[in-house]
């Protein structure tokens, strides 16, 4: 059999398309203080970048600041949640373990911790971390701030493993909350944005340490979305991404298992979207062309198995840059909004080759969790970060809202005060907190105070 790239230069080659355009050159950014997020899409000078030594140094540089403050992570979140004119803080002095507690299998971390920097400690302790999302790259207070997630039916996002906080307010007092201790903020600050003051230190409920069996494959479309919600109720994590004008999808589950560490070969999803984005370079004009080689390799694809400690086998690397949106959709109205998703992108928006990516949510009991009361199916969609990406995630995004579609806070939206308010039930409550803390609005941005300052 020719390998996946010689496949791929002998369909090009034979293609009637002629090369669409080389790659724009990356502009120039300025270095002394800019700062931008992961993708690019994000950016702002603001007046200072700040890294605190220790916490009470935190607490200082808060209360004593006279401009707005933003609280920054790994800078992974595509919506406007950092950019300020005032000062960043990095908590990225301020990581590692701090604590456990191995009768409720509990953990504390400093909350500049990166995630990937949370396994292997758990590990020496007994602990895992329950779930995991699809890159490991952000620091543990981003991901909570936003609401991130992994997949699973039974599984809800990392904040709903959250189960104390610490953090300094607008004052420069360093607040202790949990279920019983300043409950109210708890239950704000568990997803906050980072608008209700900087986390220091966050305590998550954690799971014994087990290996995970984690299998891939591929299957045609209509095959997959008959069987994706009995995979989801079957397995302990499932997900599936939908490959543009292919007919056909990438399955992977994983389940805890006894058995030895392994791993057949396995494909390289960065290698895989590179292949995507030169299909769709030579033979965009033609949507049948288009599928053939996505078809010819996927027939050549066996199922890939991995075993491995589970906080190595969730995350992996993402280096082809992009811009996102995804949506969390009530769990039964998703697979429909999926084939709309997919319908509009394959008759108006050809460039995309990006895969759908769809997961599944357990209900929470956070305040801004898009998650909240409610099993949710999550349907992401992605441009290439040189691509403009407004077209079609505009498109798109009436059909996630037609179908009650929460966004993700991390990723991009155009959802408004008044429809954020609409759509979570104490969102009024989060908002009072958020004043009595901040009651001159140091943490928030443009962007936030557009969600949060004022009346509710
Ligand atoms: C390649 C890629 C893959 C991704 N995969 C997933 C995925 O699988 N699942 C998913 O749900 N999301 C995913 N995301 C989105 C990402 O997980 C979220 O946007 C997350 O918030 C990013 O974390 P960060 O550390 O980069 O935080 P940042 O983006 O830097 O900040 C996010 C928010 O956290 C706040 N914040 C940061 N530190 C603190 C602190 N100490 N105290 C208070 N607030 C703070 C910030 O103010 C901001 O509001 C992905 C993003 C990328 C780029």
């Amino acid at each position: 059999m020719p390998s996946r790239r010689q496949l791929l230069k002998y369909i090009a080659a034979l293609s009637a398309a002629s090369f669409s355009g080389g790659m724009l050159s990356q502009s120039a950014t300025a270095r002394v203080i800019a700062w931008k997020n992961w993708s690019g899409s994000q950016s702002c000078v603001p007046s200072a970048r700040l890294a605190p030594a220790s916490v009470s140094e935190l607490q200082q540089l808060v209360a004593e600041s006279l401009v707005p403050i933003r609280p920054v992570g790994a800078g992974h979140s595509f919506s406007p949640l950092v950019p300020t004119e005032g000062q960043i803080v990095s908590l990225a002095r301020l990581n590692g373990l701090v604590s456990h507690d191995p009768d409720q299998l509990r953990a504390t971390f400093l909350a500049g911790t990166q995630m990937s920097a949370m396994g292997a400690p758990l590990h020496e302790v007994g602990q895992a971390l329950i779930n995991m999302p699809d890159i490991d790259e952000q620091v543990i207070a981003g991901a909570i701030a936003t609401g991130t997630h992994g997949t699973g039916a039974n599984i809800g996002g990392l904040p709903s493993f959250v189960t104390g906080l610490e953090l300094v307010t607008a004052s420069g007092e360093l607040i202790q909350c949990d279920a019983d201790n300043n409950a109210e903020v708890f239950q704000a600050a568990r997803l906050s944005l980072g608008a209700l003051g900087i986390v220091t230190k966050i305590q998550m409920q954690n799971t014994q340490p087990y290996r995970s069996r984690r299998e891939s494959w591929i299957l045609d479309w209509e095959d997959t979305l008959a069987q994706a919600d009995q995979l989801a109720d079957q397995h302990r994590n499932f997900e599936f991404y939908y490959i543009p004008f292919s007919e056909r999808c990438f399955l992977s589950t994983h389940d805890i298992t006894e058995e030895d560490k392994f791993s057949t070969p396995v494909s390289d999803g960065n290698e895989s979207v590179q292949d995507l984005k030169l299909i769709r370079d030579y033979l965009s004009w033609s949507d049948t062309l288009r599928g053939l080689p996505i078809k010819a390799i996927a027939a050549t694809m066996d199922r890939e198995v991995v075993v491995e400690a589970s906080w190595l086998n969730y995350a992996s690397e993402r280096n082809v840059r992009f811009n996102e949106m995804e949506y969390h959709l009530p769990r039964e109205q998703g697979l429909a909004a999926l084939r709309e998703v997919r319908q509009v992108l394959e008759q108006d928006h050809k460039a995309v080759f990006f895969p759908l990516e769809v997961r599944y949510v357990k209900g929470d009991d956070v305040w801004l969790s898009p998650f909240y009361q409610r099993d949710s199916m999550s349907i992401a969609v992605h441009r290439f970060y040189e691509d403009d990406y407004r077209p079609f995630f505009n498109a798109v995004e009436p059909i996630f809202r037609k179908y009650g579609g929460r966004p993700h806070w991390g990723k991009l939206n155009s959802v408004t005060r008044d429809e954020f308010a609409q759509m979570y039930p104490r969102w009024n409550a989060f908002v009072d907190v958020r004043q009595q803390l901040d009651p001159n609005a140091k943490f928030l941005n443009p962007y936030l105070a557009s969600l949060f300052s004022g009346a509710t």
